[in-house]
């Protein structure tokens, strides 16, 4: 998806900098799940391990130190790219608005 079917604007919730999220090499059985699971934090979302892990530039729940400086990841900079949003997001993608007109 593109990045022009984006509309909105962060409202800093600070939602996305609160984990990361990582590919998982393979589908896991349903014991490795819940051993992953196990761990405190962890969980597994489809073809993703989620880490609840918070970024340590985050202050105070929702302010980035490193905004508006160099050392600012471009990830950051350009994120959400997808239409996976977090819940409270105030970012919209175009094909999800269709969806939503639609049902
Ligand atoms: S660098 Fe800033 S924007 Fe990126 S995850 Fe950390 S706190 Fe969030
Ligand atoms: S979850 Fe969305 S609105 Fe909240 S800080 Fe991240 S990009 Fe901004």
């Amino acid at each position: 998806m593109s990045q022009s079917s984006r509309s909105g604007e962060c409202n800093q919730c600070g939602e996305c900098c609160t984990y990361i999220k990582l590919p998982l090499a393979g589908e896991l059985t349903p014991d490795q799940k819940r051993w992953v699971e196990l761990h405190q934090g962890v969980k597994v979302e489809g073809k993703y391990v989620r880490l609840g892990i918070p970024c340590s530039a985050l202050i105070n729940g929702s302010y980035c130190a490193l905004y508006g400086q160099r050392g600012r990841p471009q990830f950051c900079r350009d994120y959400p790219q997808i239409p996976q949003l977090d819940e409270g997001c105030s970012y919209k993608f175009e094909a999800e608005e269709v969806i939503a007109v639609r049902r």
